[in-house]
């Protein structure tokens, strides 16, 4: 079932009447359920544009309103804070879903999952993507913080991206315009401006079967590294450019199994952060606090967050 059927089951609210505005749109809509750590509060409204045409629509009510909007993908990369998110938030995951192949080039729906994806390249015998076969977030939210592993990003597989802006404008942006670094681009002092969908270029081909099995080498390196716990957001903390891995820091400073409520240092791997259970927002983000302040006194190194909190982040943008 997907976030957003779990999600839909569980609101007892009906959609509202938008005027103008296809897609559902829902009043104090819970979120927890459309992210992985399974935590944080209410949206304030929630909209699932139909098209870029809703999308439209929805900017120009936020920009009547005043209200600050907020973009949510598969949620696998956020903290949303336990009094939840004021205004309007836009949730990618039911429309923007297609693609379309011409050649070596593949152009990609925004809201596409990147296993999925990674499944679709192995079924043409297309390789270069199975390592996103492992990373449960959407093109757009993967555009937007330069989604990677293995040593590889998207960095290496995209040309272009469209980015529908809250002027009104759809803006098509080369992918060398994008500043792709490690978890980064320019899209990260651009909060408003929503990926709505993406172009890659598609490498060589080989056979599927061989595509699958390099998938699968790279999905068992992977679960023999990182905890299996579904209620996690990833790495929390990017690799400091000059130091040991992020994760090696946090273990060396003692914090392996650090608790605050049922938010815990992994015991398996220390730069993920699982929720036992019941965890707050409010738990995992002193975590996150306490495992900053520690490794910079132990080792004398700033982590920077991967994670993204909600609103903390764009507070003022
Ligand atoms: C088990 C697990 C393993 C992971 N492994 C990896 C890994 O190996 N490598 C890696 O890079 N990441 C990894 N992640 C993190 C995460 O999956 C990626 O960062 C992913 O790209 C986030 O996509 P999302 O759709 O879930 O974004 P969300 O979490 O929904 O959003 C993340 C940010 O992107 C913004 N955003 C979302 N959609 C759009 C859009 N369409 N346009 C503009 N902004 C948007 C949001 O506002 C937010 O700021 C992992 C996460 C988990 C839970």
């Amino acid at each position: 079932m997907s976030g957003w059927r779990e999600a839909a089951a569980l609101a007892e609210s009906s959609p509202l009447a938008w005027p103008g505005v296809r897609g559902p749109v829902f009043a104090d809509y819970p979120l927890a359920p459309l992210t992985t750590w399974k935590v944080g509060g209410p949206a304030r409204y929630l909209a699932v544009p139909s098209d870029l045409e809703d999308v439209f629509q929805l900017f120009r009510r936020a920009g009547v309103e005043g209200w600050p909007l907020f973009f949510l993908g598969r949620g696998s990369n956020v903290l949303i804070a336990d009094a939840g998110l004021p205004g309007l938030t836009l949730h990618l995951a039911r429309a923007f879903q297609g693609w379309e192949r011409r050649e070596d080039r593949w152009r990609v729906g925004a809201g596409v999952s990147l296993p999925r994806l990674a499944r679709q390249a192995a079924a043409w015998g297309v390789s270069g993507f199975e390592f996103l076969a492992g990373i449960p977030g959407t093109v757009g939210g993967a555009v937007r913080l330069n989604a990677g592993a293995h040593g590889r990003s998207l960095a290496g597989l995209l040309t272009r991206v469209w980015v529908a802006t809250p002027g009104l404008h759809l803006l098509e942006l080369p992918a060398g315009e994008l500043e792709l670094g490690y978890r980064s681009s320019r899209l990260l002092s651009l909060p408003h401006w929503l990926v709505v969908e993406a172009e890659f270029r598609l490498p060589a081909e080989a056979s599927p079967a061989a595509v699958r099995q390099r998938m699968r080498e790279l999905l068992t390196a992977r679960r023999a590294r990182q905890p299996s716990h579904p209620r996690t957001c990833g790495s929390v903390f990017k690799n400091p450019p000059a130091a040991a891995a992020a994760g090696y820091l946090i273990e060396a400073a003692g914090l392996k199994g650090r608790r605050r409520g049922d938010a815990q240092v992994s015991r398996r791997h220390a730069n993920f952060i699982i929720n036992r259970g019941q965890a707050q927002a409010g738990e995992i983000q002193a975590l996150i606090r306490e495992v900053e302040e520690e490794v910079r006194r132990r080792h004398g190194v700033r982590l920077e967050r991967e994670v993204v909190f909600l609103p903390g982040d764009y507070a003022g943008k």
